[in-house]
């Protein structure tokens, strides 16, 4: 343990997702090291970040405008809905350019464990979005793990009664893995070899 506020910024930083104890500590002393001038160029984006970027009012994805680009975008298929756990599984699945329609970010995905049930995903708002009939083709692209895959099953019984395609991700996909860390190759294989899980058969698009 240090002295105040050196040990304040260790735990900090410790309890940021992928940093241990050593590396926190690490981080820390390096920020000690580093030029004044950049740690307060640190700073202000932290702070920034909180206060520029929210959530796309249609889709979820982050932001700094009331609607993202991918929304804003009037060359994007409206009738194909994508529907992933995070705002960084669209950028994954963009970098596969095997896409051309719009998202849906559910902010997570269906954990027992973690006390995270449908109530608190943009379940209800995605049901929203699919009631005036422009989305005909909802593709299902959870995590290939275990949460992901109570999502899709949730998903699919929820969606069943609307009578739309329904298609999810094909496997190939790590299992237990996180959507974004697949390859584009592996995660464009997905798209295309899509499954046809609900409604009409999923037609692939070009
Ligand atoms: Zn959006």
């Amino acid at each position: 343990m240090y002295d105040g506020v050196i040990q304040d910024l260790i735990d900090e930083l410790g309890s940021l997702p992928g940093v241990g104890p050593k590396s926190a500590q690490r981080i820390a002393f390096h920020l000690l090291d580093a030029d004044p001038e950049d740690v307060r160029r640190f700073a202000a984006v932290l702070v920034q970040v909180k206060e520029k970027v929210h959530f796309c009012t249609i889709c979820g994805n982050v932001t700094e405008d009331t609607e993202c680009r991918i929304c804003a975008d009037p060359r994007r298929d409206p009738s194909v809905l994508c529907v992933v756990e995070e705002s960084k599984d669209i950028l994954a699945i963009e970098r596969t350019r095997e896409f051309r329609g719009r998202y849906h970010v559910l902010g997570g995905a269906i954990s027992p464990i973690a006390g995270i049930g449908p109530d608190q995903l943009r379940i209800r708002e995605l049901l929203q979005r699919l009631g005036d009939g422009t989305v005909t083709e909802v593709i299902i692209a959870t995590d290939p793990n275990l949460e992901g895959e109570a999502t899709a099953t949730y998903l699919l019984r929820m969606l069943a009664p609307l009578g739309m395609r329904v298609s999810k991700l094909a496997s190939g996909l790590p299992v237990g893995g996180d959507l974004e860390y697949a390859d584009e190759v592996t995660l464009g294989r997905a798209f295309e070899g899509r499954l046809s899980v609900g409604g009409a058969p999923a037609e692939p698009r070009p």
